[in-house]
């Protein structure tokens, strides 16, 4: 028997028949400011499922380890097992977000080194920034798993940026999550899809992320179609 085990803001994870193996469902559902706004929107659990696929098949395709192995249906696709490590990693190329507001500088300013920063994953405490000591001495990684997530965050980091500029976007910042193999194996989890990373037009400089939902600039739904447009026609050549 398939069981719910969890309900996340924007997807399901279901067990399956095979204890290695889970059924996540992509939810027609778009949150902001962890979970204050929430809305449900048509069409959204495909095009982040379709995305995300996208994505998770060129990392495994280029090497990058991850949890993802099939679609199964518009809205969902089986993953590997993993015991999620509860820590959002952070990449920024360009100032956005909160590290502008943070900081008090324009959106739009580049880095030279990107910018890296970690987030406790913790709805109740409202995901509280965390370094690497505060990490382990919590527990939650040890700094042999810190390495290798870094490791494969400026991989992805790397890859994407590159594949995104095919598609005349600009990778200006994302977040990542990994987790543990039942062997120990670190592999990236989660789903990317402008949901988690921000993506500017490169010729408009228009947001094409959830940014769009955000600050209400428009239709969600058609922008994120566009990100799959232009990414399929990319990888498919
Ligand atoms: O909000 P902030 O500027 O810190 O976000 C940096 C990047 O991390 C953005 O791409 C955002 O979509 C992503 N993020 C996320 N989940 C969070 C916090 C940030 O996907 N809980």
């Amino acid at each position: 028997m398939e069981k719910l085990l969890y309900t996340g803001k924007a997807k399901q994870m279901w067990s399956t028949d095979n204890p290695q193996i889970l059924r996540v469902v992509y939810l027609n559902q778009a949150t902001a400011l962890n979970g204050k706004k929430k809305d449900k929107i048509e069409g959204k659990a495909v095009l982040n499922n379709a995305i995300s696929t996208l994505i998770f098949q060129y990392l495994n395709q280029v090497g990058i380890p991850t949890h993802y192995l099939e679609q199964i249906s518009p809205t969902e696709e089986l993953v590997k097992k993993v015991e999620i490590i509860p820590l959002e990693m952070v990449t920024r190329n360009i100032a956005a977000g909160h590290f502008a507001s943070r900081y008090g500088v324009k959106e739009g300013r580049s880095f030279d080194q990107p910018v890296e920063e970690m987030y406790y994953k913790s709805d109740k405490l409202d995901d509280p920034f965390m370094n690497a000591s505060q990490a382990k001495a919590l527990g939650l990684v040890t700094q042999e798993e810190l390495d290798v997530m870094w490791n494969l965050s400026r991989q992805v980091n790397f890859i994407l940026k590159r594949l995104f500029a095919q598609a005349k976007l600009t990778l200006v910042d994302f977040k990542l999550e990994f987790g543990r193999l039942a062997d120990g194996q670190i592999v990236l989890a989660d789903e990317f899809s402008p949901d988690n990373c921000r993506l500017w037009d490169m010729e408009t400089a228009n947001h094409m992320d959830k940014d769009v939902y955000r600050r209400d600039l428009g239709d969600l739904v058609s922008v994120y179609q566009e990100v799959y447009r232009r990414l399929q026609t990319v990888l498919e050549k």
